[in-house]
């Protein structure tokens, strides 16, 4: 079947504009903007406002603004100057015929491009499908396939009210509650069938039902990302809410929601007529994707499942992003029977042949149904997310392969990365600009091009940072403020806002889920030696929070309780605490763009990668972490064990004694502070410039921005795993094993 684009949406905006910024209307409709700084400060020039009220998503924006102010802004010969530069821009983006992806793996065609599967993507805050790392990464991993000419598209599912929005409560417990998204008024397409009518849509059995599905598309620079929908009239009431939420419900609802990703995505995109090269699973909720792929194979060949299995495998690829045995999905044999007790018929597989592609031990019957087990089992190559988490893989599934070593477990590593141009500051990229080249978002991974941060003067990369600082506390301050007028708190307590952080004291952000295991209140252990630290006279240090704990997650929601009860315990150092409410995109940005220090702290190894201390790097700010994922990549030292590019809390004290390790590690932070990093940061010259702490930035700019960019990841995927043998980029060692059979 093939579809339409009659009457698309960005066609109706269009009409709506005056002529001369039609352009507004398909621009809006491809999330382009959101990594294009000028871009974004045209859309906000309509009306600052109104750009804040829409939650920064352009097609509302321009629904809503009036069209006397449209019309004002065509007289505006300066703005329609911006807007024709960043058209032709727009344009010579989308019609580029050579990138770099068609230059080092011509033989990834769109044709056959590669599909990726994700159950979040976070693109932007006006999209709000996302609950954290995994779909950030996700939504940076389209932007640079988009930017390097990758033929890759997304699949997803359209979350009616997507993950659950946070509040806290008088007492600091948080509480959890929900919102519709407005799809309608969001840059998403409803793709329509022949007729150019009616949705097109596909169907699927989910618990003995019919469930018919319709497919939208949001548009990524080049990448389109297409996003399942059962949210339809014609469908069971239950069933309309397969697609209600992101991680909410029980295991039966998760099942079947994996089901809808996996299986329904498959289908979509046989109903678009997309033949994907390679099926890239990020994470094992995708892996009934596998099931699917066989089972057409099975009915287009006519052979066995043990025949085709091999052809399935050499078009499937895994990421795995769990450390722990816990993380991974699991789904007892009853939940297995009663949504897959027609299916396995379909893959001429017994009921036990069946259970067995997901069990870790082949023929042990009494092992749940694991979404790793599967993947691993029906992907040529599977892969985690850092040196360090691709060995704990490794030692983790040697299980499955009882013939092999420990070493030899074919799972691989790619580290993860950012999508640099969405997540450093504007006011940064215009510094890198003119100091590194225009062209230094092409240049990216090569060191060379960050060399040259040493020709910035340390007077203006201080003042941008301190620029970006104020805003961030700007935001903090809005935030809190708000928050304190839902609660219904006095009037002092509001006024007090304006007196909250301070743009001279030494900035600390800690801002990411509350998940246990990230220990979000570990600074906090020793509540007296905290206390002189943030509030000492000469040099303080303030400290800002955010971040949602799973609506299950009772431990987690006691951690953020504790951090809010200990500032209420110590009035003095009110103005030195803040906790912004309802972690999202937009914040993250203001953060990590902001912060002088990014801490993070988890239980090694339990942070497969994290990515939000990357982010700060790309704006000049310094990590202080566990040597935990990414950062076990990143930090340097001198040879006296000085950080050079940032600092690394504790050691692996080895053991399983997690109140001791919690002890060595907060200990540790709080000398780092004390001795190390409180001390560079107020070591200042008579015009206030602290060039210590710049030397470190600089430090920090020229060793990780080369390395942890999306950029270097999606050249490390083409190269090993998307198109092996390819020579993507030189640098690139094969860290990643091809499996032909299992
Ligand atoms: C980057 C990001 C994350 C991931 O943070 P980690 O510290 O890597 O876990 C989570 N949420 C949002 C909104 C982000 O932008």
């Amino acid at each position: 079947m093939t579809y339409t684009m009659t009457a698309a949406p960005a066609d109706r905006l269009s009409a709506k504009l005056p002529s001369s910024l039609k352009r507004l209307a398909d621009i809006a409709f491809n999330y382009w903007w959101c990594w294009t700084p000028d871009m974004i400060s045209l859309f906000q020039t309509i009306s600052p406002e109104e750009w804040e009220r829409c939650g920064h998503n352009p097609v509302a924006l321009l629904e809503t603004v009036s069209y006397e102010r449209l019309a004002q802004l065509t007289c505006d010969p300066q703005y329609m100057t911006r807007l024709e530069g960043l058209a032709d821009q727009f344009d010579r983006y989308m019609k580029a015929d050579s990138t770099w992806s068609s230059r080092v793996a011509p033989q990834i065609t769109a044709e056959k491009p590669i599909a990726y599967f994700c159950a979040e993507f976070g693109i932007h805050e006006s999209l709000p499908i996302y609950s954290g790392g995994l779909g950030i990464l996700a939504g940076d991993h389209l932007k640079s396939a988009s930017d390097l000419g990758v033929p890759l598209i997304g699949v997803g599912l359209l979350y009616r009210q997507g993950y659950f929005h946070q509040r806290l409560n008088g007492s600091g417990w948080q509480e959890d509650y929900y919102t519709n998204n407005p799809f309608e008024q969001m840059p998403l397409e409803l793709l329509k069938d022949e007729g150019g009518v009616q949705p097109l849509k596909f169907e699927i059995q989910v618990r003995h039902r019919t469930v018919k599905i319709q497919i939208w598309k949001a548009q990524v620079g080049r990448v389109s990302l297409y996003l399942l929908d059962s949210d339809r009239e014609d469908n069971d009431p239950i069933d309309r809410w397969l697609t209600g939420h992101l991680y909410g419900g029980n295991q039966e609802t998760r099942i079947a929601q994996e089901i809808v990703l996996g299986i329904g995505g498959v289908r979509a995109l046989q109903t678009l007529g997309i033949e994907p090269s390679v099926h890239h699973l990020n994470e094992g909720h995708a892996a009934f994707c596998l099931l699917e792929v066989c089972r057409l194979e099975i009915q287009k060949t006519g052979k066995s499942f043990y025949d085709i299995e091999k052809s399935v495998r050499d078009r499937c690829v895994f990421t795995t992003h769990t450390p722990v045995p816990a993380g991974h999905d699991v789904f007892s044999a009853d939940l297995m029977d009663s949504f897959f007790a027609n299916y396995w018929d379909q893959l001429r597989l017994s009921r036990e042949q069946f259970l067995a592609l997901g069990a870790r031990r082949l023929g042990d019957p009494w092992e749940p149904f694991g979404m790793t087990v599967l993947a691993l089992r029906l992907c040529r190559s599977a892969n985690g997310v850092s040196e360090l988490h691709g060995k704990v893989s490794r030692k983790m599934w040697t299980v499955m392969y009882p013939e092999k070593s420990e070493d030899a477990v074919p799972i691989g590593y790619i580290t993860n990365g950012v999508h640099a141009a969405t997540w450093a500051a504007p006011l940064m990229q215009d510094l890198y600009n003119r100091y590194l080249g225009e062209d230094w978002t092409t240049q990216l991974v090569d060191p060379q091009t960050w060399a040259k941060v040493d020709q910035i003067p340390n007077e203006e990369l201080w003042e941008r940072h301190q620029i970006l600082k104020e805003r961030l506390i700007a935001h903090t301050r809005y935030k809190v403020r708000q928050s304190r007028q839902q609660r219904g708190e006095h009037g002092v307590s509001i006024e007090a806002t304006n007196r909250l952080l301070d743009p001279t004291i030494l900035t600390i952000g800690f801002a990411r889920r509350f998940s246990p295991y990230k220990r979000g209140d570990l600074l906090l252990r020793d509540a007296e030696r905290a206390l002189r630290i943030f509030s000492n006279k000469e040099r303080p240090v303030q400290i800002i929070f955010s971040g949602k704990a799973h609506p299950r997650d009772e431990e987690g929601k006691r951690i953020i309780q504790r951090i809010i009860e200990w500032c209420r315990n110590h009035g003095n150092v009110n103005d030195r605490v803040a906790f912004i409410e309802d972690y999202d995109m937009h914040t993250a940005r203001k953060l990590v763009q902001g912060v002088d220090v990014w801490l993070n702290n988890p239980r090694r190894p339990l942070e497969a990668s994290g990515t939000s201390g990357q982010k700060v790097c790309f704006n000049g700010g310094l990590n202080c972490s566990v040597l935990d994922g990414w950062w076990c990549e990143g930090y340097q030292e001198d040879a006296n064990g000085k950080g050079t590019n940032g600092w690394a809390i504790g050691e692996d004290a080895n053991t399983s004694d997690q109140a001791l390790q919690d002890r060595i590690d907060s200990e540790s932070l709080y000398q780092l502070l004390e001795e190390e990093i409180v001390p560079l940061y107020y070591d200042r010259d008579e015009k206030g410039i602290p060039h210590g702490w710049i030397a470190m930035m600089k430090g920090s700019l020229k060793t990780n921005c080369p390395a942890f960019s999306t950029h270097r990841m999606i050249a490390d995927y083409v190269a090993q795993v998307y198109a092996p043998g390819t020579k993507a980029f030189e640098i690139t060692l094969a860290k990643v094993p091809q499996q032909s059979s299992f």
